[in-house]
């Protein structure tokens, strides 16, 4: 099964297709390069705003998601705001610790909202997949993306970074969201 995949991040395409070949599913870049503003306030309506842009240029089924790290002493920041937090990653991961510098409470959690919408627009499944863990002080670990590499995961002593590829598929909150659209796919016969 092909469903197209709303993103222009090849890392997102990357390890959604990990997860999703064990399932029989494909996910596929749009036609032509995607373009959304994500203007909503929320995770839900960015991930709808994507998946709607993604689906009218594509005319099949369609996921996007709408993910970010929320910071529990930055009352949630970087949050919807993750991507467009600083310039670099290095950038952003730099201006994280910074604001978290004298901070006791290091608690986070990435969160990732996903859509998927029918061949038509029509809206089949919204749901929410979170990974908690902490910020830790100093950037550990090669592997990942984004600010991966100052994220401990709850109950291992890793960072996102320091796992393999099939160590994040199974924990992460792209994972968590991703396995709820395939159980929601199941269950529907799609
Ligand atoms: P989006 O592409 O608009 O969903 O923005 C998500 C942003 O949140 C990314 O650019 C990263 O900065 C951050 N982010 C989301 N998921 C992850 C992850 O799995 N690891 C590290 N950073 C992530």
């Amino acid at each position: 099964m092909k469903i197209v995949l709303g993103t222009n991040n090849p890392h997102k395409l990357e390890e959604m297709n990990e997860i999703g070949k064990n399932y029989g599913i494909e996910f596929i870049l749009p036609p032509e390069k995607f373009e959304a503003d994500e203007t909503g306030t929320t995770f839900e309506e960015n991930s709808l705003i994507k998946a709607k842009a993604a689906q009218k240029i594509s005319n099949m089924m369609t996921l996007a998601d709408d993910s970010g790290l929320c910071v529990e002493a930055l009352n949630g920041a970087p949050g919807l705001y993750s991507s467009r937090y600083a310039g670099t990653q290095q950038e952003k991961i730099a201006k994280l610790l910074k604001e978290m510098e004298n901070e006791t409470n290091r608690k986070a959690k990435f969160v990732c909202c996903m859509t998927l919408l029918d061949k038509d627009g029509n809206l089949l499944f919204q749901t929410i997949g979170e990974c908690h863990g902490e910020i830790i002080k100093e950037a550990k670990g090669v592997h990942g993306f984004g600010y991966d590499p100052i994220f401990l995961v709850e109950g291992t002593d890793l960072t996102m970074a320091e796992m393999s590829e099939d160590e994040k598929n199974q924990i992460s909150h792209r994972s968590v969201a991703l396995r709820n659209i395939i159980k929601f796919l199941n269950e529907k016969s799609l």
